[in-house]
């Protein structure tokens, strides 16, 4: 049995769109050429927008792409232990605490205004020694007092990555106001629970990985590879969104869109085929070599080589 694993993370907040299927798409072919294991995480934390309805829609787009996994799916709001645990761990080490304080009152509070647009907790809002950096009322939203180092990985996709959390968002969020655990914290249990060795995913979570990868050394977790595939954009270069209903599969797919049209559409953006063919999902895997995925990053960092679904990528995908 092969000692690698990678997973499939989709949010069950909405429906899937042609991004989430290049990624997903991708992340499958690569793991089935390697003969990785591929396991299943419904991302459900979010109370306000997590619904069971968007958990069958997803299960059933990953169907109809083709898209299969390995053992049973996990559902992140099935048992809130391993992130309680977690984050009584971190609260022993004194690294978690408590902080009421709003948006408005983090940014207000910092003088000058953060060159990256990203909202910046600074350590100097911190509480004083004492119960708030102890793990005892699970309802409170949590801070990770982020250590000021800069944090280097390989991405297996985009190269050598080089960051320092502790100067782009300061001490991030770990745990909610509602009691659940927060993005990067429970991402950092659940890979380390799933076995998780390879992390295929969209480039819009690049920033994250280097905050992930403080949680994983502060647990004694592993840190996996990480593989940041481009995102696809729309025909005004805005990056898709799960707002975008119009590109949802669910809604191509009843316009007649088919499994190898989108298959096609993939290995047409990622240009391992000349023009737009319908290609069988079960050759996706053929295609996906890691030389192939690599060169591809390196095309699509430029900006004017991103894939972009254009009205007339509708059309063709509909035209089946
Ligand atoms: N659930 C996230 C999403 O759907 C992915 C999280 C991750 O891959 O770490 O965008």
């Amino acid at each position: 049995m092969s000692t690698r694993t990678t997973r499939l993370a989709p949010s069950t907040t909405g429906d899937l769109h042609l991004g989430h299927a290049r990624t997903f798409l991708l992340t499958w072919a690569l793991a089935r050429r390697e003969g990785w294991r591929i396991v299943l995480r419904f991302e459900d934390l979010d109370p306000e927008r997590a619904t069971a309805d968007s958990r069958d829609r997803t299960l059933d787009v990953l169907a109809f792409l083709g898209i299969d996994h390995d053992g049973d799916p996990l559902t992140q709001s099935a048992d809130p232990a391993p992130y309680r645990a977690a984050m009584r761990r971190l609260a022993e080490r004194g690294l978690v605490f408590a902080s009421d304080l709003s948006r408005r009152e983090i940014r207000e509070a910092v003088a000058a205004p953060h060159a990256g647009g990203e909202l910046r907790f600074d350590p100097a809002l911190r509480p004083p020694p004492g119960p708030a950096w102890r793990f005892e009322d699970p309802a409170r939203g949590r801070r990770f007092a982020t250590p000021d180092v800069v944090v280097e990985f390989e991405d297996q996709l985009l190269g050598p990555q080089r960051t320092c959390p502790a100067e782009e968002c300061g001490d991030f969020a770990v745990w909610t106001r509602d009691g659940l655990p927060g993005y990067q914290l429970a991402v950092v249990v659940d890979d380390a629970r799933q076995d998780v060795t390879d992390v295929v995913r969209g480039d819009d979570l690049l920033a994250s990985t280097a905050r992930q990868r403080l949680l994983q050394l502060e647990l004694d977790l592993p840190s996996p590879r990480w593989w940041h595939l481009p995102l696809v954009h729309d025909a005004h270069g805005v990056r898709l969104a799960k707002r975008n209903d119009a590109l949802s599969i669910d809604t191509l797919r009843s316009q007649g869109a088919t499994p190898e049209r989108i298959c096609g559409l993939v290995a047409w953006w990622c240009r391992w085929i000349d023009e737009p063919a319908p290609v069988e999902p079960r050759r996706l895997p053929d295609l996906a070599s890691p030389e192939r995925l690599r060169e591809v990053a390196v095309l699509e960092s430029d900006p004017d080589h991103r894939p972009r679904v254009e009205q007339e990528t509708i059309t063709w995908l509909c035209s089946g």
